[in-house]
């Protein structure tokens, strides 16, 4: 039977439901745990992020897929409890947002080690929580180019992915051609990535999402919702119409079944105010309308927030 790692054991795949594919219960910069000016209390977490969890679960969602990375704030027994009590699957996973945001620690660490310690966060568990990751991620750092840290982190996730069957998840798609090389390498299908942020006001310009998509590699446009018409909107923001354009027009390429659609909120900040006004329930709030009144009809709409994403987290032994 085909199943899934959830912080609260593994489920069958059927049971996931609609998924938020790339989200984040608290995200902060490695380190900000240090300033004490943005200390909050476990008080002030939950009232930030249960309401929305709640919402999300009443809107229909299943699953919450968290890509905080191993230090970006990512907080196992904390996401149990956060489960537990909104009925929300949430999937964690092992891996870094990207080499620069690997503390010392891990900086120079080989890529037999990385390989060996997301295993065991897969296998037998994230410290002694035992929750298992659902997911590996990793990323590009900051300058458009993969560095050596970067190239290691990959191998490690492709050797990792191909030894327990869980996917990997990428923060941006730029430099996919050295990224696919890397998994070529290394024997890992394609179909078990999902190159990330396609669609940030950044990066999409210089993202080959298509090119990505005839390699066989799944392709995320999950920056929906951080837009310049928000109040405060972070650099990456981009015009509403402009994403949803561009997402459309993927589709309409013939991309359809590696398509994957997130918004890529943060519940409660670590170290940051956050963006104003953004929260995971854009997804049903903003996104699925607006893909309805784009003439998607509800069978493509449940190809892309149930079945896409269960065909990819689901542990392929
Ligand atoms: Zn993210």
């Amino acid at each position: 039977m085909s199943r899934v790692n959830t912080v609260l054991g593994s489920i069958p795949t059927e049971e996931l439901g609609i998924v938020a594919v790339h989200e984040h219960i608290g995200y902060g910069m490695p380190g900000s745990e240090l300033d004490t000016r943005w200390w909050k209390t476990p008080e002030e977490r939950y009232q930030e992020t249960v309401p929305k969890l709640r919402k999300f679960h009443e809107y229909g969602g299943g699953t919450f897929v968290d890509v905080t990375g191993i230090c970006n704030g990512r907080d196992i027994d904390y996401y149990k409890s956060l489960s537990a009590k909104t009925g929300v699957h949430i999937v964690a996973c092992t891996g870094f947002v990207g080499g620069d945001t690997a503390l010392p620690f891990f900086e120079r660490a080989s890529v037999d080690y990385l390989t060996k310690q997301f295993v065991h966060e897969i296998t037998v568990g994230i410290g002694n929580t035992g929750s298992r990751a659902g997911v590996i991620k990793v990323g590009v750092s900051r300058g458009g180019k993969m560095t050596d840290l970067d190239k290691r982190i990959y191998r490690a996730a492709a050797r990792a992915a191909l030894e327990t069957g869980v996917p990997i998840l990428t923060h941006l798609a730029i430099d996919a051609e050295n990224a696919i090389a890397i998994f070529t390498e290394e024997g890992l299908p394609l179909h078990r990535v999902l190159f990330g942020h396609a669609d940030d006001g950044v990066n999409a310009s210089k993202t080959r999402d298509r090119w990505i998509a005839e390699q066989g590699g799944r392709v995320g446009f999950d920056t929906f919702g951080y837009e310049t018409e928000l109040e405060d909107p972070p650099f990456w923001a981009r015009p509403r119409k402009e994403r949803l354009d561009h997402f459309l027009g993927f589709l309409a390429a013939g991309h359809l079944d590696q398509a994957l659609a997130g918004v890529d909120a943060n519940c409660s900040p670590l170290g940051w105010p956050g963006v104003k006004g953004h929260t995971c329930n854009y997804l049903f709030e903003d996104l699925i309308p607006d893909l309805r009144e784009a003439g998607l009809d509800e069978a493509t709409i449940t190809t892309l927030f149930v079945e896409n994403p269960a065909d990819f987290l689901t542990i392929q032994t």
